[in-house]
């Protein structure tokens, strides 16, 4: 068979999957790679941590999603480097490949503003890991505290969640949902009202992306499940039992989650491009580096400015997937010798979810919801776009049995030492 042109799609998150998805009736040889060997869904890590989800439902194998399609293989590789003018990518396992065509999906890693102590102590939530290791964390501490009730009033049971933006609204949330459902019946001796959920926000409001009064329902719907928020508060250090604040409160807790900041991949700053702000890739109309047509940049890792609003699209799986999409959909086309479009992205609104019954959603021309029907919508969209069927019914089945019984099935800690 004839050398056919050679698509090498990098990360198989929102943005990369999207790109393989359009590519597969295209007269090219595709390959994904990625580090892991399945699929995030990140939007549903927190409930991974907080035993909602299993594991199987949020990640998802990547060969499992292409195997009808014979132009496109899957390889579990780390990218190291990318050569643009030798149009060339390096992998830690697997050499160097050659491209035609790029997709540079890699996403994005936590920030950590240089707070000191929080890359040795925090718990960030960007990876599958980072979730088991958050949940079977927490459930040591609460076996720590029974066994020893001295730990208790040393803030073991307590919370710290750096971030009022989604991650650390849907966090708190399910985790204060769990704590006071779930680990209240658990540990009858220990009494709630020691174990603390302390959201930590350094702007004047929680969910700064959304209207006034969305911020004000989500903040009381935090508080209603007990979660205390302090607003203007900023993290000055993290210990592994203590977190100190700039204005000098000491807040005895251990466990930190971080959900205050991203930047674009490490491997961006290899590429010898300008960056924008978190590190971003600027990227033209139709998704291209400017000076290199043949690579695109989608997803968290790309700066792309919205054709409509002339504003910088932000890091979401839903403009991960649609520029992914669009810029497979481009390389197709183009392969097909067809006209191609730039791309334009559909706002479908803005959403997150504070708990059972529970969420905000705010569209474009400025309508919103609360309560249950916003929860509802946001159930909706996020079964929308798991990968698969079966991941649909895993969580609807999850979700159902929570939401009649409030119980949780994943509150066990597996040992890793004896494995
Ligand atoms: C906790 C949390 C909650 C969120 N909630 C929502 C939400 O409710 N709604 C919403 O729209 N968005 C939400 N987002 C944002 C959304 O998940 C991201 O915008 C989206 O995942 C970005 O997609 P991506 O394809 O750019 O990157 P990712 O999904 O991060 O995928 C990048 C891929 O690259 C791989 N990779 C990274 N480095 C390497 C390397 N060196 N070599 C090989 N592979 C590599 C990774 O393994 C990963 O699979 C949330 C994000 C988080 C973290």
């Amino acid at each position: 068979m004839p050398d056919r042109p050679k698509v090498v799609v990098l990360g198989g998150g929102f943005g990369g999957v999207g790109a393989v998805k359009k590519l597969k009736d295209a007269d090219a040889d595709v390959l994904l790679v990625d580090k892991h060997n399945y699929h995030t869904f990140q939007p549903l890590l927190y409930q991974v941590a907080t035993d909602l989800l299993d594991t199987p439902t949020v990640g998802h194998p990547l060969r499992d999603l292409f195997h009808d399609h014979a132009n496109i293989s899957v390889k579990q590789a780390t990218v190291t480097g990318i050569d643009l003018d030798k149009r060339r990518v390096s992998f830690a396992e697997i050499g160097s490949r050659p491209y035609d065509y790029l997709v540079l999906g890699l996403g994005a890693t936590v920030n950590f503003f240089g707070v000191e102590g929080a890359d040795k102590h925090a718990f960030p939530m960007y990876t599958l890991a980072d979730a088991v290791r958050l949940k079977e964390h927490v459930l040591e501490r609460w076996e720590a505290a029974d066994r020893d009730p001295g730990l208790i009033d040393d803030g073991a049971l307590n919370v710290v969640i750096v971030g009022a933006g989604p991650t650390g609204v849907e966090s708190a949330g399910a985790l204060a949902e769990l704590y006071r459902a779930n680990l209240a019946k658990d540990y009858p001796d220990i009494p709630q009202d020691k174990a603390r959920i302390i959201v930590v926000e350094a702007g004047d409001a929680v969910l700064s992306m959304f209207k006034t009064g969305l911020q004000t329902y989500a903040k009381k719907a935090l508080e209603k499940r007990t979660v205390e928020v302090m607003l203007g508060e900023i993290v000055e250090s993290i210990e592994p039992t203590r977190v100190r604040l700039k204005s000098g409160t000491v807040l005895n807790a251990h466990t930190l989650i971080w959900g205050a900041g991203l930047q674009a991949n490490p491997v961006v700053s290899g590429l010898d491009i300008e960056l924008q702000h978190g590190n971003r890739i600027a990227v033209g109309p139709d998704l291209t580096l400017p000076e290199h047509p043949e690579v695109f940049v989608v997803g968290d890792i790309a700066w792309i400015t919205d054709a409509k609003t002339k504003t910088v699209l932000p890091q979401l799986g839903s403009v991960a997937l649609q520029a992914g999409e669009h810029a497979g959909e481009t390389i197709a086309r183009t392969l097909r010798k067809k006209k191609v479009e730039p791309f334009e992205y559909e706002d479908k609104g803005t959403m997150a979810t504070i708990g059972r019954k529970s969420a905000v959603v705010q569209f474009r021309r400025g309508r919103s919801l609360t309560g249950t029907t916003a929860w509802l919508a946001w159930g909706t969209v996020h079964l929308a776009l798991l990968s698969t069927g079966e991941d649909r019914a895993k969580a609807v089945v999850d979700w159902t049995w929570a939401g009649f019984t409030h119980e949780r099935a994943g509150r066990i800690i597996v040992d890793e030492t004896e494995r």
